[in-house]
Formats: structure tokens, C-alpha cells, sequence
């Protein structure tokens, strides 16, 4: 980095460097093990909740450890994509499902949910996705019926990284037919009957998260289970796929950074025309390039951090965040994967498989046309 990242503290730093070690000795050594497999095995969860890395933002009187900084979600998202690391989705757990509890869950479903959520005891999913609503999501299918002393569910989700995994589903399904901005956010418990889970999907990348399709049948969702007001689920959505938005831009920069990183060592160990690759203009201008448009980025992604930690971080910020910085990882990615010449198009070599992780990023979390769109909207276009 040539600019000095102002917002993080050597107490940050301590945080860091203990989660790097962590995944060094409880994660990147089983990489290939669980890519292989598909899916991670939930007790790295329980070993993340031992060492305080799930949810620390939740409060202590239920079990987390009152941390409201976002700065050390950040940091573990960074580190998390630095060492190309997806199966092990904290993102997922901490930042883009445990806020929908925080935010909305009652007090007891707190005091029910939230340690077993910090312990990872219970590891999460959201599911607003289906088939034939994904950029729409006012087109969703899936329904909740009023049952007088319970709700019922009928629909089907795909695409829902942790589908398999996870033991607490957010499912986001209709509750007036006749609106179709009119839905709620239910808590699907693991053993609930009439729950079905499919097959792992089989994806180019990102081979250890499972994700998978969810099917509803006359899902009995008990009263107690429905999270805050279900006639306001879309709004809770837009509220929080702000920060769910922000989490990707953080990743995608630390990303650029680590693709560089290799980068820069690759070419300066392989020797082409008597000279290493690094010697070259065209390797030294690209790579000063791709540094500079990283920097740019971390620059204007560290602001966002402060902006959510000070409560101001807007829609259109995180769509523009998301969306550029996606896009960046992408192109500084194949850029680098090009400086390693055949090497690259190996899966022996991290860029590889940089390569096919990063490409998600440009299209959930919203694809990057629909953050053009929310952008868009608030020029009054
Ligand atoms: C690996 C993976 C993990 C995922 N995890 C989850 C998860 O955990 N939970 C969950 O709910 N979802 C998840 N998703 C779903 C993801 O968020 C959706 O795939 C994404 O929002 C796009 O929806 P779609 O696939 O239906 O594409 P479509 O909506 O069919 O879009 C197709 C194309 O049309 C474009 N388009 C659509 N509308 C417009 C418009 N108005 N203007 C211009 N262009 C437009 C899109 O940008 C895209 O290029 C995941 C997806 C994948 C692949």
C-alpha cells in the first residue's frame, strides 16, 4: 500500500495477526481437503465461536462480546480473502445474517438464538434467492401463510450459500399475495418438518461453500419464530444488504491485494529471455497500475468502514463500492493471472483459483447492473 490505512489501531493489528494464525493452523491447511468435499465441517465453526470471531458484535448479555467497531468484521474479511479463503463464509454468519437477529429479533429470540449463534453451535443462512426471482426479489414466489397460532411456508430457494451447513435459515417469503413488496423474514430451524435441502450445487468456484436449493413444504413456522414486523421483511432487506454489500467491497480489495502480492513474487523468481518477468516494462507498468487503482480502492473502502462504523453508510455508497471494487478484483486478477503466463491458467498456482472465486463477486449480493441501478435512482435519472 503506498498510502497509510488510518483506520485501524495496533489493538486492530493484535486482532489481525490473532486471526491470521487461526486460519493458518485451523483453516488453509484443510483448503484443499473441504474444496474436495464441498462443504466445511461445522466444528470449524465452533472453533471460530471459541476464539471469538462469530458475531462479536452481539451484545455480552448474550453471550458475544459487545464489539460495535465494524473494523474487526472488516478485519476478518480481509484476511479471509487474502488467503482466498470461501468456505469458511464468516462474512455470510457475522455480517450479512447475524444483523437481521440483532436488528430485529425480540428479546427472546435473542436470548434463544444469539449465543448459540456466537458459540457457532448454530451456523447461519439467508434465503431470499429463487429461481425465478433473483435481481427481483419482489417476485419471489415462496409464501407465509397466517395460521392464527403459527405461519406456514410453501416455496423454493436456490442458489443459498451455507444451504446445506447451516442450522438457522432466514427465509424471506410473501405474506399478502396481493402486495408483492409485502413479505417476512422467518426463522427456519434445521429439524423443521417439511424442510428439504438439495443437492450441493456444482459450481466453478468457491468449492467448499456449500450452497444449495431449499424446498418448503407446508413449513410449520411457530409465532415465536418471525422476525420483528412480517409485513416489513423487504424493507429489513434494504436495510441491510447495505453493509452485506460493503462486506464484499472489503473482501474485493484485500483480494487485489493478495493477487498482486503473489504476483510480484512469481515474476521475480521466473525467468524469461535470460531476465525475470518482473524486469520487464510492461510487468512493472501493469503491476504499478493494478497497485495504484488497489490503493485508490482502500482508500475510498476504508472510508466506507468509518462512514458504517459512525452510522452513515448509504445504499448508493455500498452499490458503488461493491460494484466498482468487484469489477477491480476481477481485472487485477486476470491481469496478474496473464504476468504468469501458462503457469496461471494452473490449478497449482493461487491465481488461479483467485480467478474463478472472485467472478461471484460481480454478481450476488445483487448483481453489479442492479448497484448501477440503485445508484442511478438516487441521481433521479
Ligand atoms: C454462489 C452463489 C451464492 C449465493 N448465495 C446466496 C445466498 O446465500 N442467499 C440468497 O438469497 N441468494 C444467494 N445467491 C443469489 C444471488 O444473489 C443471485 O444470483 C443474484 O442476485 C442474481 O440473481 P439471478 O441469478 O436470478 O440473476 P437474474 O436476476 O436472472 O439476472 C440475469 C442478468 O440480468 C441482469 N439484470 C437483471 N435485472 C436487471 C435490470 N433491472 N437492469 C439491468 N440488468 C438487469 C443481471 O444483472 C444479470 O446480468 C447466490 C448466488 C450464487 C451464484
Amino acid at each position: 500500500m503506498f498510502t497509510k490505512r488510518l483506520i485501524y489501531n495496533s489493538e486492530h493489528e493484535m486482532f489481525r495477526e490473532s486471526f491470521r494464525k487461526f486460519l493458518h493452523k485451523e483453516v488453509l491447511p484443510f483448503q484443499e481437503e473441504w474444496e474436495a468435499k464441498g462443504i466445511i465441517p461445522r466444528e470449524i465453526y465452533q472453533k471460530c465461536g471459541e476464539q471469538g470471531f462469530l458475531v462479536p458484535q452481539a451484545p455480552t448479555e448474550f453471550g458475544g462480546l459487545g464489539i460495535e467497531d465494524f473494523s474487526y468484521e472488516a478485519i476478518m474479511l480481509e484476511e479471509l480473502s487474502y488467503f482466498n479463503e470461501y468456505g469458511l463464509m464468516l462474512g455470510l454468519h457475522n455480517t450479512i445474517t447475524a444483523p437481521y437477529i440483532l436488528t430485529y429479533g425480540n428479546e427472546e429470540q435473542k436470548k434463544r438464538i444469539v449465543p448459540r449463534i456466537v458459540s457457532g453451535d448454530a451456523i447461519l443462512a439467508i434465503a431470499m434467492t429463487e429461481p425465478g426471482a433473483g435481481s427481483d426479489l419482489a417476485g419471489m414466489k415462496t409464501t407465509a401463510e397466517d395460521r392464527g397460532d403459527h405461519w406456514v411456508l410453501n416455496g423454493q430457494k436456490t442458489f443459498i450459500s451455507n444451504g446445506i451447513v447451516s442450522d438457522i435459515i432466514l427465509v424471506a417469503a410473501k405474506t399478502n399475495p396481493a402486495n408483492p413488496h409485502q413479505m417476512g423474514i422467518f426463522i427456519v430451524e434445521r429439524d423443521d418438518m417439511g424442510l428439504q435441502r438439495g443437492q450441493p450445487l456444482k459450481k466453478i468456484g468457491l468449492l467448499s461453500q456449500d450452497t444449495a436449493e431449499l424446498y418448503f413444504e407446508n413449513v410449520k413456522v411457530k409465532k415465536a419464530n418471525v422476525l420483528g414486523d412480517p409485513t416489513k421483511g423487504f424493507k429489513y432487506l434494504m436495510q441491510q444488504l447495505a453493509t452485506e454489500r460493503l462486506s464484499l467491497a472489503v473482501g474485493a480489495v484485500a483480494g487485489c491485494r493478495a493477487a498482486i502480492d503473489q504476483t510480484i513474487k512469481y515474476t521475480k523468481e521466473r525467468n524469461v529471455f535470460g531476465k525475470p518477468v518482473s524486469a520487464f516494462q510492461n510487468t512493472q507498468f501493469k503491476l504499478a497500475e493494478l497497485a495504484t487503482e488497489t490503493d485508490i480502492a482502500q482508500v475510498y473502502v476504508d472510508r466506507m468502514i468509518e462512514d458504517k462504523n459512525q452510522g452513515r453508510l448509504t445504499t448508493e455508497q455500498a452499490s458503488a463500492a461493491k460494484y466498482w471494487t468487484t469489477d477491480l478484483l476481477c481485472k487485477v486478477i486476470d491481469d496478474c493471472l496473464q504476468l504468469h503466463g501458462g503457469y496461471g491458467y494452473m490449478k497449482e498456482y493461487p491465481i488461479s483459483k483467485m480467478f474463478l472465486n472472485a467472478r461471484i463477486g460481480r454478481i450476488y449480493a445483487g448483481t453489479n447492473e442492479i448497484m448501477k441501478t440503485i445508484i442511478a435512482r438516487s441521481m433521479q435519472l
